[in-house]
Formats: structure tokens, sequence, C-alpha cells
């Protein structure tokens, strides 16, 4: 952390704008063939050859969307990308690129930096994305990260939110909640640290949630796993804001209903020993957490055969005609519980 090398630490103002992008972009490599030109130019150009160019942006802001307190600069640096890959992933394309927008503050000095960079470096190297450019300003409060990440898609075969048909299996990669109850962890921890700093944090055991919350993946892996299977999703969308949010998505830009079974909605079980342990419902960090970064997707049922003993896949419901609605079936009872963004507290105080 920043405070542990504070005393050879490197002001911003000592490299000016122009180093300092020199000094964090210098040891990136291009890989894609794809790239023409990169940081250094006025712009950065791609050639895309006969393929579709899909392109996506997110903007983390500290205080809102991290908290420097308990986040690693460098975890910063690699979620900020993977992220957007996810996006990429979501619309079945391969990411390719990205460009990284920054605004600082003179509190961070170039050390800080350094650390942000070399997280983005690392999730370039994993996905085998190029850093094509990007911006630098100075921000009286704060820092602000800005991610814009590229891939290319074969013609057609791009899957959007709207596509979902009554009747299709809706299904979901790995498992969720993960994110949610890491994030649970950190901020007990963290205000633990703030009440007194010399007590140790109690982070044994909780790793996988831990890393959920952290250091995400992007499921670039799918595109090809479902290719193989001979399987093109209806629709697809990431798990970014908690399975109910998105099942509400695809329903809204469907024109589908969803029947989606609590008991079949795959969880980790320290998500699920975690969630115990604080006293919260599993099934609600899965619902409303976010942050998983999995993908959500239906599929004709015609491809059921196909995706049922796969171990990446978890079919969790189905669609159905607009008029039905979106429901959870309840565990155990089979009671049809209305499915919404919020407001699933209410079903959590009758328990
Ligand atoms: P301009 O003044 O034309 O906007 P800049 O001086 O901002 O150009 O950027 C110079 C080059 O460095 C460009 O290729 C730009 O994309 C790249 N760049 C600027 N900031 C960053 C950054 N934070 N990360 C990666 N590349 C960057
Ligand atoms: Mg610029």
């Amino acid at each position: 952390m920043l405070e542990d090398k504070s005393q050879n630490l490197t002001p911003i103002a000592k490299l000016g704008e122009f180093g300092l992008i020199k000094h964090l972009t210098q040891h990136f490599q291009i890989i894609q063939d794809s790239t023409k030109i990169s940081v250094g130019d006025d712009a950065a150009v791609i050639n895309p050859g006969n393929k579709k160019v899909v392109i996506s942006t997110d903007m983390l802001a500290e205080g809102v969307h991290f908290n420097l307190g308990y986040v690693p600069l460098k975890h910063l640096g690699y979620k900020a990308v993977v992220v957007n890959l996810s996006d990429i992933a979501a619309m079945n394309a391969v990411p390719t690129q990205i460009l990284v927008s920054v605004a600082v503050s003179n509190r961070f000095p170039v050390e800080a930096l350094e650390e942000i960079y070399s997280g983005i470096a690392l999730a370039c190297d994993r996905y085998k994305v190029d850093l094509i450019g990007g911006d630098t300003t100075s921000s009286n409060a704060g820092l602000v990260l800005s991610i814009t990440a590229i891939g290319l898609a074969d013609e057609d075969k791009t899957t959007k939110r709207n596509g979902a048909k009554p009747n299709d299996l809706l299904v979901v990669t790995g498992d969720l909640g993960g994110a949610y109850m890491g994030l649970q962890i950190l901020e007990r921890e963290h205000s633990v640290y703030l009440a007194n700093p010399n007590m140790q944090p109690e982070m044994e055991g909780y790793d996988y949630i831990l890393e959920r919350q952290l250091k995400p993946e992007a499921r670039t892996d799918i595109r090809k796993k479902l290719e193989e299977l001979d399987i093109l999703p209806s629709s697809m969308i990431d798990v970014s804001d908690g399975l109910a949010s998105e099942i509400l998505h695809l329903s809204d830009q469907s024109g589908v209903g969803f029947h989606l079974y609590e008991e079949k909605v795959p969880m980790d079980s320290v998500t699920i020993s975690t969630a115990d342990e604080l006293n919260l419902n599993p099934a609600m960090a899965a619902l409303n957490g976010g942050e998983d970064y999995e993908l959500l997707f239906t599929i004709s049922s015609s491809d059921f055969d196909k995706i049922k003993n796969h171990p990446d896949f978890t079919i969790i419901g189905h669609a159905t005609e607009e008029s039905q609605g979106n429901f959870l079936v309840a565990r155990g009872s089979n009671q049809l519980i209305p499915l919404t963004a919020q407001g699933w507290d209410a079903f959590l105080n009758k328990e």
C-alpha cells in the first residue's frame, strides 16, 4: 500500500503529462493483428478486416465504485479492464484493444499510477488485448479511471439483449453472489481496522470470495465453448448488477417474462457459509449483489441436450410470455415471488 513506501515517492509534476504517459505505457506490447497504430499518435487505428467492431466503455470513480482503503491499486487496474472485457464477451465478441483514461489528483504519486498500470498490464497480457491509447488529466479530488474496450465479432454472431423467446432456457455461467459476499468481508475488516489499526484482519478462509470481489475475471472463454457446442444464445448479458436486474433487462428488451428457480442458482460453498455467518440470505447476494461478471443468456429449448451436463453452465429458469411477468420460484415451497431489482428485502424480512 501507499503508506509503506512513502519515503521515495515521485510527484507526478516531476515527469509532466507527456513524461508520465510515456513512463506508464512504454512496456506495453502490441499483439493483435488488427492494431495498426497505437499509443503515441493523435489517434489509434485498427483494421477489423471482415469483422464487426464492438465497443464499450466503463468509468470507475473513487468513493463511488471503489474504496482505496481496502482495494489495492494493482487490483483496481486489473478489475477496471476486466469489467470492460466482460461487456465485450457479453456481445459474443473477442476483446482486442483498450483505451485507458485517468483523472488523478496530486495526492497520488507516480508510483500509485505505476501500480494501476501494472494491473492493467496484467489484464492485457492475460486477455491478449492491446493498450492503444487514452487520456491523462489532473483532477481536484480523487481518482477516476475510464476504460474503453474494443472487440471483434463475426458477422451475425453478436448476442444482443433482445432475442429471447418464450420457452427459451435461461442459463448462467460459473457461480453467483461471491463478489458481494467478498465485499461484505472487506467492509467488515476495514471498519474493524478503522476502529483499531492494531487489529489483524481476519481474512482466512475467505480467499475465493475476496478474489471474486478484488480480482474478477471476464468470461471471454465462453464464446468458444458455445461455438464448440454449436449454440448461439438468443440473448446475452453480463452479470454486473445482480441476477435479478439482468433478468429484468433481458425481459424488458426481449419482450418475454422469466421464471427463475431459486434452488438452481449456482453458488459456491464459501459464498453460502459466509452469508450464513453474516446472517444474510445467500440467494439475495446472487440476485442483488452484482459484480460477479458471469454471463447470463437464453438458448432455444432444443439445445437442452447440448448443455445439460456442462460444468460451466447451469440452467436456472426459462422464458415465458411477457404477460406472465417475472418470478422467482422459491426453494422448497415453489411459491412465486415477483422478481424486482429492488424490493428483495421484503422477501428477506419474511424469512
Ligand atoms: P492529445 O493531446 O492529442 O489528446 P495526448 O497527449 O493526450 O494526446 O496523448 C498522447 C498519446 O498518448 C495518445 O496516443 C493517447 O492515446 C495516449 N495516451 C494518453 N494518455 C494515456 C493513458 N493514460 N494511457 C494510455 N495511453 C494514453
Ligand atoms: Mg489527450
